[in-house]
């Protein structure tokens, strides 16, 4: 049977893209006594009925799945910051890595609007851009108005089913433009970002950019911490996840525990500061959780 992924899913259709074509497909089978909807990013087994119609038979097993935009299997999220309008917040930006990292999603930080940066701003975003490749992140800039960064953007696409995250106004429709220009989505100005996002009644598409697949729309507007539990939110810091092994105590959450690595390579400034005050916030947020019966 031919296998193929959802790249579309409108009125009761969804658009199965096998190689280079399309197949406007309906459900049927199994995954229906099971109760599962067919979400667009998902691998299924289909039958043709023609050159442009068929059925979907079977879905299958999700590496992981986003409620807004409803999509499964993605591979990678483009988390966009811009360096200014609005300004760049660390604290923003770990929040983002915990949830991706925890959805099993490899993020790349691309800071965007570098254009705009200049004298101390743009030293400070290049020191932040410094920090997190050095924990092993991809870091990007990039400008839509001088281009910068989007030629080291293109080959990141390429055979992987990407997402682009981040708050309202830093950039991400102008990216999407840029990379994907036939689109022309929309583009507004900060002050028309303070209501509702733009994107919230759009239908999610997959589209072909660099050789991959990328949603049309932004994932990840909500942040909080609901599912992460205390003991794993170190393994998505990946400076403290390495150093945890040398901690005295076994399952140390690197809080109070005497002979912590981790808390000796803060002081050493192995680890950065900052990078330890936002885990030990979100640490509590974290355990302040009330118990969910
Ligand atoms: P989104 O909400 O993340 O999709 O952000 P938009 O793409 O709508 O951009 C918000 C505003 O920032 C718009 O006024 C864009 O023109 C502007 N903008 C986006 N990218 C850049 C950039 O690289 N440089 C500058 N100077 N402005 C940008
Ligand atoms: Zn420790």
């Amino acid at each position: 049977m031919p296998q193929g992924k959802i790249m579309k899913a409108l009125s009761g259709f969804y658009y199965v893209l096998d190689n280079d074509h399309v197949f406007q497909c309906r459900g049927r089978g199994v995954f229906r006594k099971n109760k599962v909807t067919p979400l667009v990013g998902d691998e299924v087994v289909y039958q043709a009925e023609n050159d442009r119609e068929g059925y979907i038979l079977e879905i299958g097993n999700r590496k992981n799945e986003l409620i807004r935009p409803p999509i499964a299997n993605i591979d990678q999220a483009i988390l966009v910051f811009s360096a200014v309008e609005p300004g760049f917040s660390s604290l923003l930006l770990d929040r983002f890595l915990v949830l991706i990292e925890a959805n099993n999603i490899t993020p790349v930080i691309c800071i965007s609007k570098v254009d705009l940066a200049d004298g101390e701003k743009k030293e400070a975003i290049y020191e932040f851009a410094k920090d997190y490749e050095a924990i092993g992140y991809e870091v990007i800039l990039t400008s839509t108005i001088s281009k910068e960064g989007i030629h080291d953007l293109l080959p990141l696409f390429k055979h992987k089913t990407s997402v682009f995250a981040g708050q309202s106004g830093v950039g991400k429709s102008s990216l999407l433009n840029v990379l994907k220009p036939e689109l022309d989505l929309k583009t507004s100005n900060i002050s028309t970002h303070l209501g509702r996002g733009k994107h919230t009644t759009r239908h999610v598409e997959l589209l072909m950019v660099g050789q991959g697949l990328v949603a049309d729309t932004p994932g990840f507007s909500s942040l909080d911490f609901l599912g992460i539990e205390a003991e794993e939110l170190s393994a998505y810091f990946p400076e403290i996840s390495e150093k945890s092994a040398d901690c005295k105590f076994r399952g140390c959450t690197h809080v109070k525990e005497p002979k912590c690595a981790v808390k000796a390579a803060v002081e050493a400034e192995e680890i950065k500061t900052y990078r330890y005050e936002h885990y030990l916030s979100f640490m509590e947020e974290i355990k302040d959780r009330k118990p969910r019966y």
